[in-house]
């Protein structure tokens, strides 16, 4: 039984969520799901997308009364729709959109893990949240226990523990886990589960149904889709602890703001039409990066359309970075427009050098967020740029 249960000093809040929306249940595919997103929300208007209410205050039809919005920190009316959107997409009971996907973590990791207890996190996480984990471990917040691979997440979880932080793939070491499996450890040590599923989005896995109590994600990434929106999810499995992160989203306040609630909305409606594209593209260049004689390790978990690659000693890396066309040397995923990133200098720099040599993330590592352009113009660039590489440091 996890150890939620009994931690009534955990304060909570009803989760509001929008009337149209909750009402409307029935058992659509991923797809219609996600194109429909955010459509007929307005049962005044008709209006086929989700109308942006930027107002911040809400009137009260008289006292002790509400229209169920009061104040825009608390709920706004487009945010609930996306929030309820992303709840059902990932099968939970409540959704929470935050102003990043690190306001995600932040708030899944101090309104579900009681200050001081145990948490036990992936070492090989997206450099931002190690760096977070590190910083609450430093100060001494919390018990942080960092495992690298399945084996030590096991013994450390022969221990009891408040929180399981993990990432399948992890970023950008591609490691996949079996949620089931590690949902099982988590809980037999009284812990909850969380996964960040950045990189395979609800269409390629939904961790509620594999036994997780969390699902949270960069929306940065694959859910807004176009490099223009800076936000975060977060899905959980039982209304008492959608219950917690209300309280505490209130309380603190990173929520998503409602321009940014729309723009999440419009990238979802397309998110099955581009993760289909993106991961036929990754297809492609994947075999194409396993036949070059300039790449010396090709990590690609076969879904979503995130690429690592060791480049070969023949070749300049900053050469490399400098001569791609189609391909952008930039530190993000998930966009339409692939980007390339070289893990060591940019997302991971602050996790330290021994940490990154331990789990094989060297300084020759770079990783491809490949986009939805035509396979051969990528793979066309990724051949003349390690030739370009290659030449330069013959
Ligand atoms: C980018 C990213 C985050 C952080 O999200 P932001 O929106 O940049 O705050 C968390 N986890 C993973 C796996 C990421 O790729």
């Amino acid at each position: 039984m996890p150890a939620y249960d009994d931690r009534s000093d955990i304060r909570a809040v009803p989760v509001h969520h929008h009337p149209s929306w909750a009402e409307d249940t029935p058992e659509w595919g991923i797809e219609t799901l996600l194109s429909h997103v955010g459509t007929l929300t307005d049962p005044t208007t008709g209006a086929i997308t989700t109308p942006i209410h930027l107002s911040t205050a809400f009137g009260h039809p008289g006292l002790r009364q509400s229209t169920g919005y009061d104040y825009a920190r608390t709920a706004t009316p487009t945010r609930d729709v996306l929030q309820d959107a992303l709840a059902r997409l990932d099968g939970g009971a409540a959704g929470f959109a935050t102003s990043s996907g690190m306001a995600a973590v932040q708030l899944v990791v101090e309104a579900l893990a009681q200050h001081g207890s145990r948490i036990v996190a992936l070492e090989d996480l997206y450099g931002g949240s190690f760096r977070y984990l590190q910083v609450l471990k430093e100060e001494g917040a919390y018990d942080v226990d960092f495992v690298f691979g399945e084996d030590e997440l096991r013994t450390a979880l022969q221990t009891p523990a408040a929180l399981v932080l993990i990432e399948t793939p992890t970023n950008p070491m591609m490691a996949t886990f079996d949620v089931d499996a590690v949902a099982e450890l988590a809980h037999a040590a009284g812990a909850l589960l969380a996964v960040d599923n950045t990189f395979y989005t609800p269409v390629n896995l939904r961790p509620l149904e594999h036994g997780a109590d969390v699902a949270l994600s960069s929306g940065t990434k694959y859910l807004g889709g176009h490099n223009d929106v800076s936000a975060g999810t977060i899905v959980v499995a039982d209304p008492r602890l959608g219950e917690r992160l209300q309280y505490r989203i209130n309380t603190t306040g990173a929520t998503l703001d409602p321009f940014s609630s729309f723009l999440l909305l419009r990238g979802m409606k397309t998110l099955a039409l581009r993760m289909e594209k993106h991961e036929a593209n990754a297809k492609e260049v994947a075999a194409f990066l396993e036949s070059s004689e300039h790449v010396t390790r090709v990590l690609y978990p076969g879904r979503s359309g995130m690429i690592s690659f060791d480049l070969a000693q023949d070749v300049d890396i900053a050469v490399f970075l400098e001569s791609v066309r189609v391909f952008t040397f930039a530190e993000s995923l998930g966009g339409v427009e692939s980007l390339v990133t070289c893990p060591s200098v940019q997302t991971h720099a602050d996790v330290p050098p021994e940490t990154r040599e331990k789990y094989g993330l060297t300084d020759r590592l770079l990783r491809l967020s490949v986009g939805i352009e035509t396979a051969a113009d990528l793979v066309t660039d990724l051949r003349q740029a390690l030739e370009a590489g290659a030449a330069a440091a013959a």
